[in-house]
């Protein structure tokens, strides 16, 4: 394909996604987390577009400030110029403001009592619930994550390698109205391998972050992404076949997830299928 093709089969897909799966309705606010990474504002660009033909639709973009010394700054300065560049309101949560702690902060203090959780783990739950509490606060409808077929194949695997299958049923392209402080998540890129969005961000010269996450490696993600990696460079389709086959056993196990229901934490309010949610367990451990 030429390059004007290549952007154009991109932005179809997307929209195509979103019909699939109903994510968005024509006067939605959208929330969109943008880490300042390739796919993230990749997304902005697609979803700007596409919101510019919906004049009764808006966009507000997210940034999460984890608190990772000399990494999170040069991203936190991609994001606010495609924000600004594209006349987005841009917001930026940081984990210190939300709960106390940065992100440093609270590896240090983890390892220092051998919890056994990786940096990886502690981030993703505080990120999930800062994103969440933002897009909440801002009045926003959806919340969109640049989520691609890679790292919905890589989640599918780790949830089981966790052994936490019921995850997989809340995971999904566009997720419930659970609760009402829970803001719908939706992932237009779920359908789109990451080569093509990386590929995407090359062609429209959107700039890439230099340096990486200093906790990246620890991660078992990374060789997770190894392994589908091969397999789908070995027998294509792999990732897409994973996929799509969670889709097909994900009713049944939305029966069973149902089950657990969903509460509000006993420490913040938040909504938890726990008596304490995740980030107050962390928290307290923390503390
Ligand atoms: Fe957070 Fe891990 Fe990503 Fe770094 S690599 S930003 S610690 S999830
Ligand atoms: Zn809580």
């Amino acid at each position: 394909m030429c390059r004007r093709c290549f952007v154009k089969s991109v932005e179809d897909k997307v929209r195509a996604t979103i019909a699939r799966y109903h994510m968005l309705k024509f006067d939605d606010k959208i929330a969109v987390a943008v880490s300042g990474g390739k796919d993230s504002v990749s997304l902005l660009h697609i979803l700007a577009k596409i919101e510019r033909v919906c004049p009764r639709a808006s966009l507000v973009a997210i940034t999460v400030d984890e608190g990772i010394k000399g990494y999170r700054d040069e991203a936190l300065k991609i994001a606010a110029f495609y924000c600004r560049r594209l006349g987005i309101e841009h917001h930026v949560v940081s984990f210190k403001q939300l709960f106390g702690y940065t992100l440093d902060e609270i590896v240090r203090n983890m390892k220092k009592k051998h919890s056994g959780m990786t940096s990886c783990a502690c981030c993703g739950v505080l990120r999930r619930k800062a994103l969440n509490v933002a897009a909440r606060k801002l009045g926003a409808d959806k919340l969109a994550t640049a989520h691609t077929l890679d790292d919905e194949a890589q989640t599918i695997l780790l949830n089981i390698l966790h052994g936490d299958v019921l995850r997989i049923a809340r995971e999904k392209p566009v997720t419930d109205e659970a609760h009402p402080k829970l803001v719908r998540r939706i992932k237009p890129f779920c359908e789109i391998p990451e080569k093509e969005t990386a590929l995407y961000a090359y062609v429209k010269n959107i700039k890439l972050q230099s340096t990486p996450c200093p906790y990246a490696s620890e991660a078992l993600r990374n060789d997770v992404r190894e392994i589908l990696n091969r397999l789908d460079e070995k027998h294509a389709g792999m990732k897409f076949a994973i996929f799509k086959s969670v889709d097909r056993i994900r009713p049944a196990l939305e029966e069973i997830a149902k089950k657990e229901g969903l509460g509000e934490c006993q420490d913040c309010g938040e909504p938890t299928t726990e008596s304490i949610c995740r980030t107050c367990q962390m928290l307290r451990h923390v503390s």
